[in-house]
């Protein structure tokens, strides 16, 4: 099945905003199995948006409309959509009612007009409850071809599409489609193709597709089969084999986890408390801890010290070290990892000290060097990173790398 993105709004056009829900959609319609050979923005503009669905109409089997479902006068999605397939606006009451709901929920009571705008629904179409929001998503089905139309505010939309649209997509397709992610730590993307060069070039089915993240590759695997069953057995033996070549870089298999959530997972497991002390990311790495939910059993606490003074004062990192080696040395970075776990007694710690840029670089110390420290019960490890890009990034990477240094830190230790 063909599939095609139009995103309707002004404001993408103009750079306000990123076109973030297309590349959500894109993401899952690759999941899905679905070619996709055109993606449109177009502003809220009747007659160009007509053009535009007409256009994609003629060469797409679904065409998935999103934005412009609100209640203001510029919304014009429902409208157009309505006209291409000859039909005309009928009120839904399930969609007023629910509208009606939202409102008293939160206590309003003046509901403007425009509003109830968001209860008319072309006539046939399947209505899609939207659960953070009034406008309800819409199906319309004609022929053989499909228009969807979603919300744009992206918690709405993203919600809306997990939890019915894929499943109708999914259905609607003559084959299933199973789709694995498997998410690999500690290894760049070159390596990482270069290990699975021999999958890669005589994939069929199931495929493969790389993507890298900051310090992070997945790997997307998709099985077509006449049923989920079969489409399993078509992965399992792949699954196997890249686990093999992949081992303990493999934080998980679960599409939905993070780095972050997978560190949590393993000090919880292994019941390790944790401290941090960080310089160059400045809470940064906490901050990715503490969105974990539940992170408050493990994580007992967070420093950041980012001056030298800081350094001695909170965690006892010594004078001397700071003076031979400096701020950004091995040393320092052992000792805020040391000085972590004596004022905490934690079972576990993190130490981040390196120079993000763009200013402060030597020749001998470069900006984007990075030392990261890990302690796990007394064995600490202790590596030097050299990353790249500006400081936004450097940082980042720092995050990603500590994150990924920590879990290798509980993996070896707890191996012996
Ligand atoms: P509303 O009911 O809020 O009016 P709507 O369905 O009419 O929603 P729009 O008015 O087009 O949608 O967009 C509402 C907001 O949703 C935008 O201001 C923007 O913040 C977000 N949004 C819309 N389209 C996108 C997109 N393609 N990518 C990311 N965010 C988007």
């Amino acid at each position: 099945m063909v599939v095609e993105l139009i995103s309707v709004g002004t404001e993408i056009l103009l750079g306000n905003i990123v076109n973030t829900n297309a590349a959500f959609l894109s993401e899952k319609c690759a999941q899905l199995g679905l070619s996709l050979y055109y993606q449109t923005v177009v502003g809220d503009n009747p007659e160009r948006l007509e053009e535009t669905l007409k256009l994609a109409l003629g060469r797409s089997d679904v065409v998935i409309l999103g934005g412009g479902l609100g209640p203001t006068q510029d919304d014009l999605t429902k409208e157009i959509a309505a006209r291409a397939f000859g039909k005309g606006l009928v009120e839904d009451p399930h969609t007023k009612e629910r509208i009606q709901a939202y409102f008293d929920v939160r206590g309003i009571k003046e509901i403007t007009e425009n509003n109830w705008k968001q209860a008319m629904v072309p006539e046939g179409a399947i209505v899609v409850d939207n659960d953070n929001g009034t406008a309800p998503g819409l199906i319309l089905e004609e022929g053989d071809k499909i228009v969807i139309l979603l919300p744009g505010p992206p918690n709405e939309m993203k919600p809306m599409f997990n939890q019915d649209i894929f499943p109708y997509l999914n259905k609607k397709q003559p084959e299933t489609i199973l789709s694995e992610t498997i998410k690999i730590c500690g290894m760049g993307e070159s390596k990482v193709e270069t290990m699975i060069g021999d999958l890669i070039a005589a994939q069929s089915n199931p495929t493969i597709a790389t993507y890298a993240k900051t310090g992070e590759v997945h790997l997307r695997l998709t099985a077509k089969a006449e049923d989920k069953a079969a489409a399993k057995k078509l992965m399992k033996p792949l699954i196997r084999e890249l686990k093999v070549r992949f081992g303990g870089n493999i934080y998980t298999t679960d599409e939905q986890m993070t780095l972050e959530e997978a560190v949590v997972q393993l000090l919880k497991e292994q019941n390790l408390t944790l401290t941090t002390v960080e310089s160059c990311t400045g809470g940064l790495f906490t901050g990715r801890l503490v969105n974990v939910q539940g992170a408050s059993e493990v994580l007992k606490q967070g420093f950041i010290t980012y001056s030298n003074k800081a350094k001695r004062k909170l965690i006892g990192v010594k004078k001397l070290t700071l003076k031979e080696f400096g701020a950004v040395s091995d040393k320092t970075a052992k000792e805020m990892a040391k000085g972590a776990i004596l004022t905490t007694g934690s079972d576990v710690a993190v130490a981040i000290t390196g120079i993000a840029g763009p200013d402060g670089g030597t020749k001998e110390k470069p900006v984007g060097l990075v030392y990261i420290a890990v302690s796990v019960k007394g064995d600490m490890h202790v590596e030097k990173f050299q990353f790249t890009g500006n400081r936004a990034k450097i940082r980042e990477s720092a995050v990603v790398s500590a994150l990924t240094l920590l879990r290798t830190g509980i993996l070896e230790t707890i191996k012996f």
